[in-house]
């Protein structure tokens, strides 16, 4: 049995679990603060509690339940960690440095139920869903990695929800884990820094719509019509594009000013790319009369998906149809695609092996603070 995550608690929870061990209420807001301020993932380092205490908190909770197994870098610098859980589950966290703001990918689950063709973490199945101290904990341990340990982060990074699973089967413990994130007095990275991206979970974006204080909404489409979209995206047979896209004008009645929400659309070869199935996809959304933003994704290749990436010049043909019938549309850059830590890469790989953790020697993983 796994003891108590305490990086999944929220400040009152924590407070409940404190006094419980009959200590006063300020040893938690210490506690909330070593964790999520500090980003501190042993007890033993909070040496501003008492040792007493400390001792205590070990024997009835933990700090920590991720452990990295291999970290790799990309020639653009993107950073993929794979992790695992205590019962020894794949996680895997993608840092992703830009120019102005860093950006952090986390997974929602370990594996994936959903079956995208195009995606390798399909490949893996749903091992189980990760809860929201194992998010929280993904977001610290790559903090750390790239800004050191006890550094205050030179910047607000933004965060999106498009590792590995599919964050809207997970909903309780994503929002519980966002709400955790955004607290003044520990990582301090408020919702409207957070991305959260699903294939078309209906009733979770109904309920998104409900919450006044949330991340941003991006959906993935990946095809203009039903017949496409059913063989692209299973999950299409359960909530057809008629009534995600019901969904999606329900939810753009509830933005705010300021608040994004946008479509994602991968960009296969062949597949979904062409100037007629431009025109059919600007032609379905202004049907709708959603205003969102489209962000075209140049497919990320791997073995033995059956897919190769458009070209270039057929992505921006693409974009230009769907500018020109009024629909806003951007191209995303690949980042991190030689270590397998691009958009539907995420799949527990090794990208080289040279790199496992059992290449680093001990004080060298130590002195990656992870
Ligand atoms: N399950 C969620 C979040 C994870 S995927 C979802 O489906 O939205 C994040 C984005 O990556 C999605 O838009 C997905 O369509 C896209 N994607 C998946 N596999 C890809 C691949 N091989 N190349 C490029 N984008 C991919």
């Amino acid at each position: 049995m796994q003891s108590l995550h305490l990086a999944g608690l929220s400040p009152t929870e924590l407070t409940e679990f404190v006094e419980g061990l009959g200590e006063p209420a300020y040893r938690a807001r210490q506690i909330f603060a070593g964790l999520h301020h500090r980003r501190l993932r042993s007890f033993a380092e909070m040496t501003d509690v008492p040792k007493e205490l400390r001792t205590k908190l070990d024997e009835h909770a933990t700090a920590s339940t991720l452990t990295v197994e291999s970290r790799y870098i990309s020639s653009d610098g993107t950073r993929r960690y794979l992790m695992k859980t205590h019962d020894n589950f794949p996680v895997e966290t993608v840092f992703i440095p830009e120019k102005r703001r860093d950006t952090i990918c986390f997974s929602s689950q370990s594996g994936c139920p959903l079956q995208c063709t195009f995606c390798l973490t399909a490949q893996l199945g749903l091992l189980r869903n990760l809860t929201a101290g194992e998010i929280v904990e993904q977001i610290i341990i790559a903090l750390n990695d790239a800004y050191g340990v006890l550094v205050n982060a030179p910047r607000a990074a933004n965060l999106v929800g498009m590792g590995a699973g599919e964050p809207f089967l997970n909903f309780e413990s994503l929002m519980r884990a966002i709400r955790i994130m955004a607290e003044p007095d520990g990582l301090h990275i408020v919702s409207r820094r957070v991305t959260v991206s699903t294939a078309g979970v209906v009733p979770s974006i109904r309920k998104l719509a409900t919450i006044l204080d949330r991340p941003h909404l991006a959906v993935s489409l990946a095809a203009p019509t039903d017949e496409l979209r059913n063989e692209l995206m299973p999950i299409n047979k359960k909530w057809p594009l008629r009534e995600l896209l019901g969904a999606c004008e329900d939810f753009q009645k509830s933005l705010k000013p300021g608040e994004r929400f946008t479509f994602e659309y991968v960009m296969l070869d062949g597949v979904n790319d062409s100037d007629e199935q431009a025109r059919q996809l600007a032609n379905l959304l202004n049907r709708h009369e959603l205003r969102a933003k489209v962000n075209l994704i140049p497919h990320n290749p791997a073995e033995p998906l059956p897919y190769q990436p458009s070209l270039m010049k057929r992505v921006e043909t693409f974009r230009e149809i769907l500018e020109s019938k009024g629909i806003h549309a951007s191209v995303r850059k690949p980042r991190g695609r030689d270590i397998l830590a691009a958009c539907g890469q995420l799949a527990a790989r090794d990208a080289n092996p040279s790199q496992t953790v059992s290449d680093f020697a001990p004080a060298k993983v130590e002195s990656l603070a992870i």
